[in-house]
């Protein structure tokens, strides 16, 4: 089945009030297992707010979310929050490492809290961290590494739990233009690698080109 279907998506901010704003107005979207998608969408178009709904961050006023198979519509907040954790990897602009962990240790950890066991969180990171050319950063902290290694770092710590899907948000936003081309290839090799699918939100229009397609959001729907 699709990684992720959602159909029919309404989202407003203060519904009848005069600060009213009306922000995704009937958006229908599947993505397919091993298909990366880019959002692009200018500033206040509702990137955010579709992204949120999607990672089930949020709820919309009328649609409904579909991942893996599982309608998560109207769902207790357990269940979504389960589901976010086992199917969901969320990259950001900025990394969000724990700084005081090292590269490997930001990987094992969220395995740990979904039960795995140290030596096979250990496996997966290193093999994760040879992915993305990063073998020898492994026992560095975030502070130790350039803004390139610790984005790849954080891609793989949002694959460490093996999601079906990864949501991305600007995630070569604070890069400068190489070091941006060299952590977007490794986030397409882990992506195609593992047969996930993604959604990725970016200005950078180059980038959106190398994607398999491209989603624009007007007027509240993509288009
Ligand atoms: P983008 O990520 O594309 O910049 P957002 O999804 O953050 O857009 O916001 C879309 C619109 O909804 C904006 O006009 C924003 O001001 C408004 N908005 C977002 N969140 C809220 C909120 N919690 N309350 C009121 N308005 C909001
Ligand atoms: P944890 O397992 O660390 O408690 P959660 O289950 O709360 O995390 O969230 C799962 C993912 O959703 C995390 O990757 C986190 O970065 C992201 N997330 C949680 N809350 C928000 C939020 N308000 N805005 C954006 N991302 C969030």
């Amino acid at each position: 089945s699709e990684a992720l279907k959602l159909t029919g998506i309404f989202k407003g901010y203060n519904l009848g009030q005069p600060s009213e704003i009306r922000v995704l107005n009937g958006v229908d979207l599947t993505l397919e297992p091993g298909h990366v998608t880019a959002l692009v969408a200018p500033s206040g178009a509702g990137k955010s707010t579709l992204l949120h709904i999607a990672g089930l961050l949020d709820t919309p006023d009328k649609g409904t979310v579909t991942l893996a198979g599982q309608d998560l519509t109207g769902q207790t907040d357990r269940v979504r929050t389960r589901a976010r954790r086992e199917r969901i990897g969320f990259v950001y602009q900025f990394h969000h490492l724990l700084p005081e962990f090292t590269a490997a240790e930001n990987i094992i950890l969220p395995q740990l809290a979904n039960g795995v066991s140290q030596a096979t969180a250990r496996a997966h990171a290193e093999d994760l961290l040879g992915r993305v050319g990063l073998s020898h950063r492994m026992d560095h902290r975030p502070a130790e590494m350039s803004g390139g290694e610790q984005q790849r770092t954080a891609f793989c710590r949002a694959l460490a739990n093996g999601p079906s899907l990864l949501l991305a948000d600007e995630p070569t936003g604070n890069l400068d233009p190489g070091t941006s081309d060299t952590v977007f290839d490794a986030l397409m090799t882990l992506v195609r690698e593992t047969g996930m699918s993604a959604l990725i939100a970016t200005h950078n229009l180059a980038l959106a080109a190398r994607m398999d397609r491209t989603l624009r959001l007007e007027q509240g729907r993509l288009v």
